[in-house]
């Protein structure tokens, strides 16, 4: 059997996880022993938790796991930045520390099992491999029918996106190193490491239901997330526009012409109904283009504004 002496580092973005972090840790302890007794990764792997600026004792728990075994990293970002903003801040770190990083969500639903295949295929020379969500059977239907909207609009929108795959990926050091060349601050990393390119090869897996806890992505955020994802990587909306625009210029230069022709003709009636609904229907036409060329340009504002996209507070990590 092969041995490797790969580093391993699996990066858990945590937002009031208090409730699941005790399982998680004691279920990746199980897991990341397997591999390193296997001969499979480096035993200075590591599990990195992200503390999104937690508002319960998430922080708290992830010293006492850190301070109770080195295979527990811990990285405290100053405030609640959101899921993928906290991820990032896990890659980066992992970036200088590891030859591979595998992301994770802490409320166990993503199968811990499928690490294992990760890194095989990582061995065999992938630099990303995708957790695929094989069915959705858990999820609400609700869940389950936007997610499936989403998917299908992104592909018609011409978005290269990987369908039911969420977070869960392994990610070679090379490929870590290639995605912090992208400084856009509207991050949609599914989007982004498509982008990439290198080996890939996907993994299915079930997905399960959350081990404890409620999800950290109500409707509101879950909304604003596939709007950012459509907007940071399609341009195609702003090209209806002006395709519809167009339409509308040449409709009405019919019915100028036809107007022109029936005052001649002397038919001219008050149309008063008629001039009301054009004028009612361009404007909103015109609002609505406005509203999609407004989206636009407040993204450049803030790809323009390049603040950071996190501030790290404390890191604790023995080597
Ligand atoms: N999360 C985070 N910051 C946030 C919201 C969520 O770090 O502002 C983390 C959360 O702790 C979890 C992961 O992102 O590990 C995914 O969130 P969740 O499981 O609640 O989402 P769902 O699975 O319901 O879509
Ligand atoms: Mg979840």
């Amino acid at each position: 059997m092969t041995e490797y002496n790969d580093i391993l580092y699996i990066v858990v973005p945590c937002y009031n996880e208090e409730e699941v972090l005790h399982e998680t840790s004691k279920r990746l302890k199980e897991k990341m022993t397997t591999l390193i007794n296997d001969r499979k990764i480096s035993d200075k792997s590591r599990v990195l938790f992200v503390d999104d600026g937690s508002k319960d004792r998430t922080w708290e728990i992830i010293e006492e796991l850190h301070e109770g075994d080195d295979l527990f990293s811990g990285l405290k970002l100053s405030r609640n930045k959101g899921h993928q903003n906290a991820l990032l801040a896990g890659l980066m770190t992992a970036k200088d520390l590891a030859d591979i990083s595998i992301s994770m969500d802490a409320d166990l639903q993503d199968d811990i099992n499928v690490v294992d295949k990760f890194v095989d295929k990582y061995h065999e020379g992938c630099d990303i491999v995708y957790g695929v969500r094989s069915s959705r059977k858990k999820d609400t239907v609700f869940k389950r029918g936007t997610a499936g909207m989403f998917y299908k609009l992104m592909r018609l929108l011409g978005v290269d996106i990987i369908d039911n795959h969420a977070d869960y990926r392994l990610i070679s050091k090379r490929a870590l190193e290639a995605l912090s060349q992208f400084k856009e601050v509207n991050l949609f990393l599914r989007g982004i490491v498509k982008q990439i390119g290198f080996k890939s090869d996907i993994v299915y897996y079930e997905r399960s239901e959350r081990f404890a806890g409620e999800s950290k992505y109500p409707l509101k955020k879950m909304l604003a997330f596939a709007f950012d994802g459509i907007t940071s990587f399609s341009v195609k909306p702003i090209r209806l526009v002006t395709v519809v625009g167009f339409l509308v210029f040449l409709v009405s230069v019919a019915m100028i012409i036809y107007a022109i022709v029936q005052n001649c003709l002397g038919n001219t009636e008050a149309g008063w109904s008629s001039l009301m609904c054009s004028i009612w229907f361009l404007s909103g036409l015109q609002i609505m283009a406005l509203g999609i060329v407004g989206e636009y340009i407040g993204k450049i504002y803030t790809e323009v504004k390049a603040r950071p996209k996190y501030i790290i507070d404390k890191f604790i990590n023995k080597q």
